[in-house]
């Protein structure tokens, strides 16, 4: 049986700040009236009832990071030879996530395929990625914007993580689900956790239960290719879009970014910093051309790429883990659930001869 063990409410921060002498341990804290992952300080209130507002994405992959320091240097044998000297910026440190939700570390598969592909591996986001351990809040209730069952995960789904928590009277049952889990799970602030299985077990199932049947989405790729020129189709379901772009930034799985290099004199930082698909400006030219001119084309891109190109790319893996968090969070009330089922359940119109 893996290593369970249970820990009461009242001594989670005691158990975090243990963690915290030799780790930073971001954990669920309140920023104004959103719940965002910031470093743990015991001083601060966190919030563990519902999913956080943000993702814990910026704990690997920062909104904003510099890449690389650079000084320009004169070759003084040749002055119309200019040298760059660069120093790279690699991430240092061990770090935990407490508190993200099974979808919030599922997010993070879906950069792994991308940033930790053989060729082109970001060794900024390896770095992180390695050094970084995942104690996952499991959900013991579930939202109506919550579809992480329809792509393949659920309330209690322990993949990625290091320690699955699994809230039960008073408190939580740690399940380690790794060596690194077993670790973090020495405290003496810990008692057994055999007892509370079976409480948790009917927790998961009662949330599992609470989500209902997923649709089938096992056409949705190649549906949405089908609607890839259709731009009525695609005017239809973006009409309400404001382009605002708050999506993109609280999505736990997507991943563009962009580059800038930020330079004084003969010094200068290279910045990577999130971009955002939904922008009327995330694919303008330098020549002014766009060619996704519209909110319209943007929409196709952002549901497109989640749920049929990547799927392509990546055997048949949606690009989504279903937190809900782009539907709660849309000041539009848009909802991509009922974009891609539209899109599935599409025909065109049959044109009598
Ligand atoms: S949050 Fe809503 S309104 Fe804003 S870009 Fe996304 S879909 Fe459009
Ligand atoms: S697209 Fe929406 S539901 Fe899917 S992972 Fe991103 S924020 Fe969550």
């Amino acid at each position: 049986m893996d290593l369970v063990r249970y820990i009461q409410a009242k001594d989670i921060k005691s158990w975090l700040a243990e963690l915290a002498e030799d780790n930073t341990v971001f954990a669920p804290c309140y920023e104004g009236e959103a719940v965002v992952f910031a470093p743990f300080d015991p001083k601060e209130r966190i919030h563990l009832p519902t999913p956080a507002t943000v993702s814990p994405k910026k704990t690997i992959f920062p909104e904003s990071e510099r890449l690389v320091d650079f000084t320009y240097s004169k070759d003084p044998e040749d002055l119309s030879r200019i040298m760059i000297e660069g120093k790279e910026n690699i991430p240092k440190g061990t770090a935990i996530v407490f508190g993200g939700r099974p979808c919030d570390v599922r997010g993070f598969s879906m950069f792994d395929r991308v940033y930790l592909a053989e060729k082109n591996t970001d060794v900024y986001y390896k770095a992180r990625r390695e050094n970084t351990s995942f104690i996952t809040l499991a959900c013991d209730s579930t939202e109506s914007t919550c579809f992480c069952h329809w792509v393949d995960s659920g309330p209690c789904d322990s993949n990625g993580s290091d320690v699955l928590a699994v809230p039960v009277e008073d408190g939580y049952l740690l399940k380690a689900l790794t060596g690194t889990g077993e670790k973090l799970l020495g405290s003496s602030l810990l008692s057994e956790g055999e007892s509370k299985v079976e409480e948790a077990e009917k927790v998961c199932k009662k949330a599992a239960a609470e989500l209902g049947q997923p649709p089938d989405l096992s056409q949705a790729p190649e549906k949405l290719l089908e609607v890839f020129d259709n731009m009525e189709f695609w005017e239809n379901v973006s009409a309400q879009c404001l382009s605002c772009g708050a999506c993109t930034y609280l999505c736990p799985s997507c991943y563009c970014f962009n580059i800038t290099d930020e330079a004084q004199g003969m010094q200068g930082t290279r910045i990577r910093s999130w971009d955002n698909c939904m922008s009327a400006l995330f694919t303008m030219e330098a020549s002014g051309h766009n060619p996704r001119p519209t909110k319209a084309h943007r929409m196709k891109n952002r549901v497109g790429h989640k749920f049929s190109y990547y799927p392509n790319l990546h055997d048949g893996v949606t690009s989504c883990c279903g937190c809900g968090r782009c539907i709660k969070s849309c000041p539009a009330g848009m909802d991509i659930r009922e974009i891609v089922l539209k899109a599935i359940e599409f025909e065109p119109a049959v044109i009598e001869e």
